[in-house]
């Protein structure tokens, strides 16, 4: 069987399937009214007071990061509207609490099912949750215990809520498997921030397994094995154990400075989506954050993020970093990346119409309050701004003419900033590259976004596996591209960075040390791999290993 996987390794475990979740509630007319709202009182209380066992659980798995999944639940339960409709459907219809409960829940899902917002749907997800709560402390259903599970359990489940994730003992449930999901899934999102081994997507898993069947978690090629005989999982066995001795062994590389082989120290940074990675960013022991994808904070949110709620979400993360480079990327929607409720047009070529710093420019107000909110945060810490998708110098001059007239009126306006923040850009259009000499004298660092370099030199989308297969860092067309952008930038005195996948391929990076990169930025997870790798590169001895990749000799 196969899935979609977050992390790499072998993980080898016990199989437990959690039960479906669904709650069969007959249809039941309330004999005492009195007595079933009273029941429904009972039950929301009890609901409530076990949401505070799992916030407190939250706190401490999340260090008090981003907003608890608890919360949202929290904010439903003390709803008036929402849990004095569920008392007034007793009234009105003569049914049972359990029955009032399921109505006025389906009814509230049904509204949010027509809503395309992912956002929303993240809160029909809560509303589906708080349902069943409620539903198994009225019938004295048994909670499924995530956080009781045995050990060495591999835990096979339909789907996972994050709240489910949060109570899981990371020691003691080796792995899960999901038979829906998808790697950008709230869930997905945190099992990784967990360390959580997971296999998504895996078709008809919960029917396909048995409780108690010994399995085998592939993560490097994404793959579950069932039915192994003895002498294969000897086999298994011995791939596992050197895996968790090599995570291990990376774990002796934290507090180290990232150099390589010869003495040339480099920057190892993480790549986030927002806070809630900054545990990992910390127990990665990245050196700054060399990307803050600052769309996520856009589309996990059902309007525009006024000013100062990104004021405070980017104050939070640079504060955090203490001192550490925090770069932030300026909006880059469009693409693969969409708004639902900001009406992007319809183009025939989204990788190549109104992506990124196009659109900012062109809706210059929801630019100013990006702008603002950044510079504010700026006077906490070590800020940098990054442009995305710059084409020449003139895009890049037209950027930094509305950052001066951002500072401008925030200066006359009195309100504290940044004033020296240092301005980058994303160098991941071939245009960017071959006027990288020019860019470079007119902005404060580079950062190499070979995500879409590959896919714009190669003329191959990033998002279709029919040309996957064309998809290659390796190419020497995208080398030389790198060389140049690296090249261009000492030449002016300016660091390259780099913040595509590609700067945490083992293959790449002797090349990239040769190449002098200056920082490389990746998934928190990568940093130690990356920081041992450099370590064994001698650039002195890579010479021939770049003429050979340059020039494909
Ligand atoms: C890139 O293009 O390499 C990059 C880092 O940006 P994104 O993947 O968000 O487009
Ligand atoms: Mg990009």
């Amino acid at each position: 069987m196969n899935g979609i996987t977050i992390s790499k390794g072998i993980v080898i475990g016990t199989v437990l399937v959690k039960p479906a979740d669904e709650i069969i509630v007959k249809q039941k007319s309330a004999r005492n009214i009195e007595k079933e709202q009273l029941r429904l009182a009972e039950a929301l209380d009890a609901s409530l007071a076990q949401i505070d066992v799992i916030a407190e659980k939250e706190r401490e798995n999340t260090a008090g990061d981003g907003p608890l999944i608890s919360d949202s639940h929290r904010m439903f339960l003390q709803d008036v509207e929402f849990t004095g409709k569920m008392k007034q459907y007793i009234v009105d219809h003569k049914m049972s609490a359990e029955f009032a409960v399921q109505s006025v829940s389906d009814d509230m899902i049904k509204i949010f099912q027509s809503i395309e917002d992912p956002y929303i749907r993240e809160r029909m997800a809560d509303i589906a949750d708080i349902k069943r709560r409620i539903l198994r402390n009225l019938m004295g259903i048994d909670e499924f215990h995530f956080d009781q599970l045995p050990e060495g359990t591999i835990l096979v489940a339909p789907e996972l809520a994050p709240s489910d994730m949060m109570q899981m003992d990371i020691t003691k449930v080796y792995g899960c498997i999901t038979e829906g999901g998808s790697a950008t899934a709230h869930f997905a999102i945190l099992a990784k921030s967990m360390g959580m081994p997971m296999l998504l997507g895996v078709k008809n898993a919960a029917c396909k397994m048995k409780d108690g069947e010994v399995v085998v978690l592939d993560l490097d090629v994404g793959e579950v094995h069932t039915d192994c005989t003895a002498e294969q999982l000897e086999v298994w066995k011995e791939r596992e154990t050197a895996f968790r001795n090599d995570v291990k062994d990376m774990k002796k590389w934290i507090g180290h400075p990232s150099v390589t082989g010869d003495g040339n120290v480099v920057l190892l940074e993480a790549n986030i989506g927002g806070p809630e990675e900054l545990n990992a960013v910390k127990e990665g022991d990245a050196e700054g954050i060399g990307l803050f994808r600052t769309e996520f904070l856009y589309m996990n949110s059902s309007a525009l993020p006024t000013e100062d709620e990104q004021f405070e979400v980017y104050k939070k993360v640079v504060e955090a970093m203490n001192g550490k480079a925090v770069t932030i990327r300026t909006l880059d929607i469009g693409g693969d990346k969409e708004l639902t409720y900001y009406n992007l047009p319809k183009e025939s070529n989204p990788f190549l119409g109104v992506r990124a710093i196009r659109l900012c420019l062109k809706d210059k107000e929801l630019f100013r309050v990006q702008l603002r909110a950044l510079l504010r945060a700026a006077s906490y810490g070590n800020l940098r701004i990054m442009f995305p998708m710059i084409s020449g110098v003139q895009e890049l001059r037209k950027a930094k003419r509305l950052l001066s007239s951002v500072k401008k009126e925030l200066e006359e306006q009195g309100i504290p900033y940044g004033r020296n923040v240092p301005v980058g850009i994303m160098v991941e259009l071939p245009s960017a590259v071959m006027v990288s000499d020019l860019l470079a004298k007119e902005c404060d660092f580079f950062s190499i976004g070979t995500n879409d370099l590959i896919q714009y030199t190669i003329g191959v989308d990033r998002t279709n596996p029919k040309v996957a297969y064309l998809y290659d860092f390796m190419h020497p067309a995208v080398l030389r591209m790198i060389d140049i952008v690296i090249k261009n930038a000492h030449a002016a005195g300016i660091p390259a960075c780099m913040c595509g996948e590609a700067a945490a391929e083992e293959k790449l990076i002797p090349l990239l040390v040769y190449m002098g990169l200056d920082e490389y930025s990746m998934s928190a997870n990568q940093i130690l791999r990356v920081r041992r790798r450099i370590s064994k590169v001698h650039k002195a001895e890579t010479w021939k290993e770049y003429q050979n990749a340059l020039e494909l000799i």
